[in-house]
This record gives C-alpha cells, structure tokens and sequence, in this order.
C-alpha cells in the first residue's frame, strides 16, 4: 500500500499542516519513507464535527449491524497481508512472528466484540414491571439499560503497534458500544497507523457507516492530543500509554468546563511474591520463567514483572544465584525507540546510582544500537518501603528482586503496594495456607491476581480484568482488555412509563432481540 502521511477525517485525506515528521527504524536510526503531517486545529474540529454528526446515525445502528462493521474490520485488516507487517516490523524493530501473533490477537478482539454485539445481552437491561397496587404509592414501570457516551478519543501505546493501537481494544469497544472514534495515531508507527486506518475506512464504507464514524489524526507534539481531549463534542477518552502521558490526558480532561471520563492504563511494576515452601522446591524453574518473563519482548509489557519478592535464607540465596545466571547470558535486543532504550538505561543507572540498589546481574552486552541489556536488581525489604520511586515503572528488561527478613516484612511490603495491572503469588498449599493473609492484602492492590503463572500474556475474553487501583489506571472499576471494556464507553439510562412502541428493542415487552434481561430481579429471556 502507497503510504501517503495524510490525515483521516473520516472518508476525507487532509494535509493541511506545515509540519511533518518521519517514523525513525529503531534498528539503525533510518529515517522510514513518507512524511506524516501533523493535524492542524482547524483539521481536528472538522474531525469533532464529523465524529457529532456521524454518531447520531451510528448509535442508531442495530448490534447486528455493528457487528457486520467490527467483522468487516477483521477482514481489511487481514487483506493488508504482510505490508502491513513488514512496515510494523520496520517502525517498531518488534519481530515478525511477535507482529504475525498480534494481528491475530487484534482480529480475535473484533471477531469477540462482534459476536458480543450478535447476542445483544451486554446492554444489561433490566425491566422492573409496574405495581399498580403497592400501597402507600403505585410502583411506575422502569426499565434500564446501556446507551453509548458519544465520540471517543483514542491513544494507543507504542509497544503494542496493533493491539493496543489504531484498531485496539479502546478503538474496538468505542465502536461496539456505539461511539464514533478518534484516534490520536501513536508518532512511533505512523505508517503502520495510516494502513490500519485505511482498512478501518474501507469497512465504513463497504458495510454503509456513516462518514465520520472513524478518524485519525497524526501528532508528535502533545498539542494534537491535548486539542482532541479539550473538545466539546469528544465525550470520554481511552489512553493506554505511560503514567505521565495518562496522567497528562486525565489533568486536562478534568480542567474541561465538563469534565469527561479518562480510562488511562498506565504503567505497572506487577509485583511477583515467591513464598518459601515454592522457592525450596521449585528455584530453578522460579529462575529460568522468572527471567523470561521480565525479559519477553525485551520487557516492553505494561505486565512485566519488575518487582519480585521473597523472603531471606539459603533457599533464597540460591535462587538469586540462579537468576543470576539466568540474566547474564541474556542477549540485548531493539527496543522500540531510541527515547525507550535512553530511558531505561537512565532509569536503571539511578537506581544504581542514587537509590543504593545492587546490579545483581546484567546481560550480554548490545551488538548494535538502541538495543536493552537485561538486568538484575536487588534491595532489602526495608529500603524499598522508604523510597516510594522504587516502585515505579521502569519499562524495559528489568526486575528488582526486594527481599524481606520475614514472613512479617513480606507482609508489610505488599501492604505499602500501590496499584498495579497484576500482582503474582508462588506457592505450594501449605504456602497459600500460611500466606493466606498475603492474598487478602493484594485484592486490594491490583486487577488480576495470578498463582503460580507469570503476568506477561493477557487473554482476550469476557472475565479479563486488565486494569487496576490508580496509579495502574484511573478508574479501577473497569478494564481495557476483555469485553467488558465496553462498559467504559457507556452509561445506564432509565425509561420510565414509556408505551412500548417508543421503548428501544432491548427493553420491548416481547424481547425481540432475544436476549438476557433481569425483569423483576430475575434473568430470563422470555417476554415480560
Ligand atoms: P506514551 O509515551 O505515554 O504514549 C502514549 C500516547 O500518549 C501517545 O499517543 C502519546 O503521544 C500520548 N501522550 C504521551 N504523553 C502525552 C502528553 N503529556 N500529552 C498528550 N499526549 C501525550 O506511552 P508509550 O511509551 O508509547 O508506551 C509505553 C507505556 O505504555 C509503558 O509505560 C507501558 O507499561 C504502557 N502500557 C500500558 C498498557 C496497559 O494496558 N496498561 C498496555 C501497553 C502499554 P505523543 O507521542 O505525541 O506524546
């Protein structure tokens, strides 16, 4: 595909802006083909405006519908064959097999949004059917269920160039609920965002959505996101990115004259407990999934474990030598853009040199540029629970081992936890029994609590959670991952004493879309 550095609004190209910028190939700095021009204000209104119009038609449209358009998505997506993946590749110096998986996974999560919409059970409806007998007063009939928020600015992430992206999950669940969307197309895969948008257009148009239901607009300076999270007609945002960029979107949402929601997933250091009975038994395979987890895709995983803790004693000492090993003969590899890589060795040399933090082990070193060096850190319980920077993110393949005295200090340091996307426990029985404590401290820290497993790899599917207690997201209540994320796009609305003819079909009397409803406080399909 003829990459052409434009903008999208909606079904028109605009390149009405003076700047432009390149995508860089982190493997050997080369400037990619083709200038991106960066959207203009006038260029963003129009795209505000478009996503208004369009969305009155689109929220309309049936699930069915909907879900012809997320299916035809899939199939576009698919039809860009390997250019898309090659450019990825180039952008994002990701391996191909790694790219080839995440476009499954990326089909996956709108074939699964699809067949949500098919059934048509999500919207939640619920009928509480009149009592008009009830003494002192009559009860009146009131139904309930989700209604889209309107248009929907996306960010995506540069470590998930498809999944977390211009076709990713905060993109795919805007428009299941109803929502037109704008992305804001991350400047690290430019070329990849044009094709993926490309195909999201094709779809538009081929299964009749209206003009506007998608646009996306290119940016290197923060000016273009912030202009789309200040707009009256964007009524609520997905962000999946770092805690600064999160934090930097949620500050400006809230300074809006109306407020609107953020669902930032940020940054999380995913804290990973190996109770003693586990560490005896188990050291070596604790070292060598250990390592692979915290060094996967060179550690650029918002689920990388990069805290792990466990208790003081031989047991222990011999892991660390394990571990230790196991990280000295990693090899270094691209990470996704040279600002990443500089930031990671930044991040690791402070803690070394500022935070009193040993380098326990460290990679083979880089064969070429932008490439991260594993490495092993190590604090003691008590240091890290006095010096709260130790906790946060360092995005990269890295993890700080933090050991504790006893069982006691184990404990207190989960209790110092703050939020995180996933917290694991390694432990036989007897160990769950002892530490049962320790389960109970983190239901309150994280999103996903895992036994036994490691955090990097997120099912796509209906009981994900992919969230967690701020600083993870802002709104611990949801998830980005999973169907459930439609939630964040919607809100409930109450229809009190309507005549069934004006009722949506969700809520008629006969059910005709067949679907679960809770009338009276019972779920059934039949008709009221
Ligand atoms: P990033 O730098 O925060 O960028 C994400 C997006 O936010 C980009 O479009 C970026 O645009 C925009 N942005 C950043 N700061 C901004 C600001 N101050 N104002 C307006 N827009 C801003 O994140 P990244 O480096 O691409 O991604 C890596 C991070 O994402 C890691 O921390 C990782 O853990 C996290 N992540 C989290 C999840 C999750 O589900 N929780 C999933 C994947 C990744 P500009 O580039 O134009 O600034």
């Amino acid at each position: 595909m003829h990459l052409t550095g434009q903008n999208f609004i909606g079904f028109e190209r605009a390149a009405g802006g003076t700047y432009t910028f390149f995508a860089v190939n982190p493997s050997n700095n080369q400037t990619l083909e083709t200038a991106f021009f960066e959207a203009t204000e006038k260029e963003i209104d129009r795209a505000a405006e478009k996503a208004e119009t369009a969305f009155v038609q689109y929220r309309k449209k049936s699930g069915k519908e909907r879900a012809v358009f997320l299916e035809a998505i899939a199939e576009e997506i698919l039809a860009l064959g390997d250019a898309l993946i090659e450019r990825c590749h180039l952008e994002t110096a990701l391996p191909i097999a790694r790219l080839q998986g995440e476009r499954s996974r990326t089909v996956g999560q709108l074939r699964l949004f699809a067949a949500l919409l098919q059934d048509g059970s999500w919207v939640n409806a619920k009928i509480d059917t009149p009592l008009p007998d009830r003494q002192p007063l009559p009860r009146p009939d009131i139904r309930q269920m989700q209604i889209p928020l309107g248009t929907v600015g996306v960010f995506g992430a540069s470590n998930f160039p498809l999944a977390f992206s211009v076709a990713g999950g905060d993109t795919v669940s805007a428009l299941a609920a109803g929502c037109t969307v704008i992305v804001k197309a991350h400047p690290a895969h430019p070329g990849t965002s044009e094709m993926v948008a490309q195909a999201i257009l094709e779809a538009a148009k081929k299964t009749q959505q209206p003009d506007g239901v998608f646009s996306m607009l290119h940016g290197v300076s923060n000016n273009v996101g912030l202009s789309i999270v200040q707009h009256h007609f964007v009524k609520a945002i997905g962000f999946t990115g770092s805690y600064q960029g999160g934090r930097a979107i949620f500050d400006e949402a809230n300074r809006r004259l109306d407020p609107i929601p953020v669902y930032a997933e940020m940054g999380s250091t995913n804290p990973i407990f190996i109770l003693p009975e586990a560490m005896a038994q188990q050291k070596n395979q604790l070292a060598e999934g250990l390592k692979n987890s915290v060094t996967m895709g060179v550690g650029q995983f918002c689920t990388n474990p990069g805290l792990t803790i466990a208790i003081e004693g031989s047991d222990t000492a011999q892991f660390m030598a394990l571990a230790q090993a196991q990280f000295e003969t990693t090899s270094a590899a691209t990470m996704l853009t040279p600002v990443i890589q500089q930031r990671y060795e930044n991040s690791i040399e402070t803690l070394i040199q500022e935070k009193q933090v040993d380098c326990l082990a460290r990679g083979n070193e880089a064969t070429t540029i932008n490439q991260g060096i594993a490495r092993l850190l190590k604090t003691d319980a008590n240091t890290f629970s006095q010096n709260p920077n130790l906790e946060k993110e360092v995005f990269g393949p890295s993890t700080l081992l933090v050991i504790a005295s006893d069982k006691e200090e184990l404990l207190d340091t989960a209790r110092y936890l703050e939020g995180h996307l996933t917290a694991t426990v390694h432990g036989t029985t007897n160990d769950l029994e002892e530490f049962s404590e320790l389960i109970s401290i983190l239901q309150r820290k994280v999103g996903r609590l895992l036994i036994n497993g490691f955090p990097t790899g997120v099912e796509v599917c209906h009981a994900m959670v992919h969230g967690g207690p701020f600083p993870a997201t802002t709104d611990a209540r949801m998830t980005s991952v999973g169907t459930a994320a439609i939630t964040r796009f919607t809100r409930p609305i109450c229809f009190q004493n309507f005549p069934d003819f004006l009722l949506p079909d969700e809520l008629k009397e006969a059910n005709p879309l067949g679907i679960w409803r809770l009338v009276d406080g019972v779920l059934q399909k039949s008709q009221v």
